[in-house]
């Protein structure tokens, strides 16, 4: 893992940017922030630039004001990512995954550490914190403070508020089969040390607006396609819809889990045409890999039962295709 080599660039202070993947979630900007947070106490110059805005339900959490966004603040950004000396990227592990950012990422010089749980890291980084059976990012920050820098002392509330948000959205709030004995053993210590559980599941499921819950609502009246044979199910979203229902950044997140918490559902797609791409978010329960379906069709990647892709061309050509693939998976799907 190299791990010395990263101890030794953070023993003296240093210029450091972080980043995370385009749409930040729950655990890309709250790994991002715990991450900030621990720097700054250990005397480093930071900023966090994300690729791009994230779901207004993140705009609560602590030091959110000093993430600046590349999109809007380009040649600023530009200029601090080459000048970093280290650049930690938290939450993704290809860099087509910071879209727009892409390009200065690739030809900084600075040194590159990775911090990710994703499978098959793409190899962009100079060292990495990388284990696929973590969590969330948010526990290998966790893990990387507490157990490799021994420094459980610096855990700030704010920042145990943050690594609790990463963790707590990575797993379904703490349903999902990631979910150890060891996550709760952490989740535990980060609520002694000031994370208030309650507070945080309020700011982020508490959240909804009239129009975002009217727009679940023609989504699961409208939109739901269930297909039983395959025991698949799917929405697909216009651009219309989303004129239609005013749905911003965040609005159509956890979309997807509703059709797959269908009776005997095994397999689910959320489908959406965006500005010039129609983007996919891929969720299964058992032994589907919904990664690898991504990679192979559409362009993507993730986990084996959450991953995302995209695909060009109109949202039904998306849709045709997608439900195309289906009867090839047949033996998978209804085992
Ligand atoms: P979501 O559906 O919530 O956008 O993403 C689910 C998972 O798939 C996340 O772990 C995310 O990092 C990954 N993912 C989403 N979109 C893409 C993509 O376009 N490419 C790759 N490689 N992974 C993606
Ligand atoms: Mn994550």
């Amino acid at each position: 893992m190299g791990f010395q080599n990263i101890k030794d660039k953070l023993k003296t202070p240093s210029t450091i940017v972080i980043t995370t993947h385009f749409k930040p979630d729950g655990d890309a900007l709250g790994s991002s922030l715990a991450m900030s947070h621990w720097l700054k106490q250990k005397g480093h110059e930071v900023q966090i630039i994300a690729p791009s805005d994230f779901p207004y339900f993140l705009d609560w959490l602590p030091g959110r004001e000093e993430v600046i966004i590349y999109t809007e603040q380009k040649e600023r950004s530009d200029q601090m990512i080459r000048d970093a000396a280290i650049i930690f990227c938290l939450d993704f592990n290809g860099l087509g995954r910071t879209q727009d950012m892409a390009p200065s990422l690739q030809a900084a010089e600075g040194t590159k550490i990775m911090i990710d749980h994703h499978l098959a890291p793409e190899g962009f980084d100079d060292e990495r914190y990388w284990d696929s059976s973590a969590a969330a990012t948010a526990e290998l920050v966790y893990k990387f403070i507490v157990h490799e820098f021994d420094d459980a002392a610096s855990i700030s509330p704010a920042l145990a508020t943050c690594l609790y948000t990463g963790i707590m959205t990575d797993t379904g709030s703490f349903r999902f089969k990631s979910t150890t004995p060891e996550v709760h053993h952490i989740i535990a210590d980060l609520i002694e040390k000031g994370a208030k559980n309650w507070e945080i599941h309020e700011n982020i499921f508490n959240s909804n607006t009239e129009t975002r819950l009217r727009f679940l609502g023609f989504c699961l009246a409208h939109r739901l396609v269930v297909d039983p044979e395959h025991r698949t199910a799917w929405m697909a979203i216009s651009k219309q819809d989303l004129v239609d229902y005013s749905v911003g950044t965040g609005d159509t997140e956890g979309l997807v889990n509703y059709a797959l918490s269908i009776q005997g559902i095994q397999f689910a797609a959320l489908i959406i045409e965006r500005q010039d791409i129609i983007k996919f978010s891929f969720r299964s329960i058992g032994d589907f890999p919904c990664n690898e379906f991504s990679s192979m069709h559409f362009n993507g990647g993730g986990h084996l039962n959450a991953a995302g892709g995209n695909a060009q061309g109109t949202l039904e050509e998306a849709v045709r295709k997608f439900k195309s693939l289906l009867p090839t998976y047949k033996n998978l799907l209804t085992q």
